[in-house]
């Protein structure tokens, strides 16, 4: 397969670099060429979807729901063939793939209903004889740049609530997810989406970036991404004041009280941090536990981590597969480096023995560090987790704040009042008790604080909030 752009309904061969796009299950098998934008795509996605947008604003929600309706029946259609694609790519098990994409064809449908919701609100005005109303507008051409960790759901839970609002939309997605990214345009061509509403423009982020960003015709730019990149993009929006989304990284806490089910909170952390090889945003990478429990639950832990399977990602039994690239490798073996030079070990973590065909690596486990450690404060995205020991429920929280992230945080406890107190004082977007960090439904607000997001929210009703404007109407009669 070769990747191509779809600008203004044309599929089209940029004219940049090319990218050979190796399986991270078995490096010898090339999946597919990836051929990479210059600026003078971007110029011209850009100016399509300038032309188009009038013209899609113009039709009423429903009208354009009826596209992603039919979008999601076509992605339902697709689901094996994509999510076996997206795993070759980018090394994601076959069976959390498929899960992504069946999360992409409910996200679709969602949205769709959106659009025959009657929204809007009459504000009763204070004078005689005046009819006063809120109306929601289109933001215009809304920029959309994806990481390449959740290639379908990502990309849809931005480009559906978008192009419901009346937006039309520029999609760059990551270099690694380029592939999957073209099969699921060629969905939204097969729907007869009018031509320039979604444009896709394969490329790299670091060279085409800039030509995106300063485009003209620019009204909003929504990122997925990594913290470093998220803030140069939203220092750059915020210049031109055009609206942005930025949601980023995350060094998400789990906390293990002396009153928890210790089998449950062993079989969620280690889901939470080791399903997709630990490369989820909301992934849970320190694991906080109060010290009259700690021996008990860091020898489940152990256990638990001992029997995880490693396999290819297309192997329907694989609960670890690889890390997605080659960079993704040397940067997490750079920290199973770091442990084992600096802490106490529970887990070894390391290269697989005898994968040296893929980019595999065992689950770690780091215990005896202090929390201002590198290892427990900065995000690793790998399967590499440490564990810290807290005095009481105080501490932990202590322990469980003191990071410049704030996207997920658990707490695995029986006791309804502590509960509530880990729900009030957990500084994190999405905070859960006898939950994975990880997993939030797609009709729920999904979103970070800190470091780890712009504050606003993509998914659910909230989407449709960053997507749209508010005009305030009012008619004297
Ligand atoms: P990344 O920041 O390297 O890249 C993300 C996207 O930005 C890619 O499409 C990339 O090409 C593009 N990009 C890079 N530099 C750019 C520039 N200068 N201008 C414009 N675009 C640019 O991140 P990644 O490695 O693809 O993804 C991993 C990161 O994403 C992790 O930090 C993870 O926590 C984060 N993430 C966050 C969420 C969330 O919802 N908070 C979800 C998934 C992933």
């Amino acid at each position: 397969m070769e990747s191509r752009n779809w600008i203004g309904g044309e599929w089209q061969n940029p004219s940049g670099e090319e990218m050979v796009v190796h399986n991270p299950s078995a490096l010898k098998e090339e999946v597919g060429v990836v051929h990479f934008s210059e600026t003078g795509d971007i110029t011209q996605a850009g100016d399509a979807a300038r032309l188009a947008q009038a013209g899609w604003a113009a039709l009423s929600p429903a009208a354009r729901g009826v596209y992603l309706f039919k979008a999601a029946g076509l992605l339902e259609a697709a689901l094996p063939e994509l999510a076996e694609l997206a795993s070759r790519e980018m090394g994601k098990p076959i069976t959390e793939m498929r899960g992504e994409v069946m999360r992409g064809v409910h996200l679709l449908r969602y949205y769709a209903a959106e659009g025959v919701r009657s929204i809007g609100t009459v504000i009763p005005s204070n004078e005689p004889g005046v009819l006063q109303y809120t109306k929601r507008i289109p933001l215009g051409v809304t920029a959309v740049i994806t990481p390449w960790n959740f290639p379908v759901a990502i990309p849809l839970w931005k480009i559906a609530p978008a192009l419901l609002c009346g937006n039309t939309v520029i999609w760059k997605p990551a270099e690694h997810a380029s592939l999957t990214a073209v099969r699921v345009a060629e969905l939204f061509e097969a729907v007869q989406l009018p031509p320039g509403v979604l444009n896709l423009v394969i490329g790299q982020g670091n060279r085409i970036g800039d030509a995106l960003l300063e485009h003209p015709v620019l009204d909003a730019v929504s990122f997925t991404g990594s913290t470093a990149t998220g803030l140069g993009i939203a220092g750059r929006c915020a210049r031109r004041n055009i609206k942005y989304q930025t949601e980023m990284g995350g060094k998400n806490a789990a906390v293990v009280l002396k009153d928890a089910d210790v089998a449950q909170a062993v079989a969620m952390i280690v889901s939470g941090a080791f399903r997709s090889a630990g490369q989820k945003c909301t992934a849970t990478s320190r694991v906080i536990v109060e010290q009259s429990v700690y021996e008990t639950f860091t020898e489940a832990l152990r256990q638990a981590v001992e029997k995880i399977q490693i396999a290819p990602a297309l192997d329907p039994n694989a609960y670890l597969g690889p890390v997605a690239s080659a960079g993704q490798y040397e940067k997490v073996m750079s920290y199973v480096s770091l442990a084992r030079r600096e802490a106490d070990i529970l887990a070894e973590g390391g290269a697989a023995a005898g994968t040296d065909n893929g980019y595999y690596v065992r689950p770690m486990v780091a215990t005896g560090l202090d929390s201002s450690h590198p290892l427990i404060q900065e995000e690793i995205f790998g399967p590499v987790m440490g564990v810290m020991q807290a005095d009481d429920f105080e501490d932990a929280i202590r322990l469980c704040n003191d990071s410049i992230y704030g996207l997920s945080a658990s707490l695995f406890t029986r006791d309804l009042r502590l509960a509530h107190r880990f729900l009030d004082e957990a500084n994190a977007g999405m905070v859960r008790v006898n939950q994975e960090t990880a997993g939030v439904e797609y009709q729920a607000p999904f979103g970070g604080l800190k470091q780890s997001s712009s504050h606003t929210r993509e998914q659910g009703q909230a989407a449709l909030n960053f997507y749209s404007a508010i005009k305030t109407c009012a008619i004297s009669y």
